[in-house]
């Protein structure tokens, strides 16, 4: 049986696994709190590039009202194809403290925001979960959306069991060669799998309210490639088998050669029409239809 420990104990332990740090799978012992860094470049302070209403996530994330988003500093994936290099590779941002992060998030629910967006959070989860038990205790009642990559530890996603109300993983890529190429992570299709399942078992599929924004579940986001379709099927098989033909999935076109990518033999070019229609056949023959499309412009 599982046990439950309380909200401080969580805090208390999320911030032990960054003393040296194994918040992630890459496990790279950094002492962030005394100053060191590892792969991902974060310190002991989260740092915020961002925070403020966005209307270009998903419908029921977006709302009408729009998504309050924070984009943190850094990445634990990296990805050489990142649209926001700046910030994930770069460190476009700003050191915060727990309680301004906290401040953040009570000012967004102000200012009308359907949910708290956190935006590459992994690297922060203690920090983000602190600042979500400050803001509760003040105040905050909308939900929180963690917005991530998919690359995962499921030690660390447990301690955020009922801190988080919407998980919205990325699964990027199903093949060792490719997650090893553009992101050194050959391990990643494996860590996303148990992650996602992870975070199904603890929000289950997406639910929506009367007006279609979301309260609570999983969404799951695939960007498709160029020169991948097979991944995409195997990401997408992976998901209508083993997560819920249920899963609200966003199956996304917009791709473009960013930052390392620039010139890549494979991806130095942006996705083909018809390998878009490709991905929405492999969709429709596994019944995953509950989701959101972006066609291409
Ligand atoms: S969160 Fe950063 S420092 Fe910690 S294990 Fe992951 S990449 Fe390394």
């Amino acid at each position: 049986m599982r046990r439950f420990l309380s909200e401080a104990a969580r805090i208390r332990a999320l911030y032990r696994l960054s003393r040296r740090c194994e918040i992630c799978p890459r496990k790279c012992g950094a002492e962030r709190l005394a100053g060191k860094t590892g792969f991902c470049k974060a310190l002991k302070f989260p740092e915020i590039s961002s925070h403020n209403l966005h209307f270009g996530e998903e419908p029921p994330i977006s709302g009408t009202r729009g998504s309050g988003t924070i984009f943190l500093t850094h990445c634990n994936l990296r990805c050489d194809f990142c649209q926001n290099y700046p910030i994930s590779h770069m460190g476009h941002g700003r050191p915060a403290t727990v309680k301004r992060l906290a401040e953040m998030m009570l000012s967004l629910q102000e200012r009308g925001a359907h949910n708290i967006n956190f935006v590459t959070p992994t690297h922060y989860t203690a920090q983000v979960a602190h600042a979500i038990v400050l803001a509760r205790g003040k105040g905050l009642v909308i939900p929180i959306v963690y917005n991530t990559s998919g690359y995962e530890r499921i030690e660390t996603l447990r301690l955020l069991e009922g801190l988080v109300d919407i998980y919205m993983p990325d699964i990027k890529f199903a093949r060792r060669e490719t997650a090893k190429r553009y992101a050194r992570a050959p391990d990643y299709f494996e860590v996303a799998r148990a992650a996602v399942r992870e975070m199904h078992r603890q929000v289950g599929d997406l639910m929506l309210d009367g007006e279609g924004i979301a309260i609570k579940g999983l969404l799951v986001r695939h960007l498709v490639l160029p020169g991948h379709a097979e991944e995409t099927r195997e990401v997408l098989k992976f998901i209508a088998r083993e997560i819920s033909p249920r899963t609200y999935l966003s199956l996304m076109s917009q791709y473009f050669p960013a930052f390392k990518a620039t010139g890549d033999p494979v991806l130095g070019r942006r996705l083909h029409r018809e390998e878009y229609e490709t991905a929405k056949r492999h969709l429709r023959s596994l019944h995953l239809d509950f989701g959101w499309i972006q066609e291409i412009n």
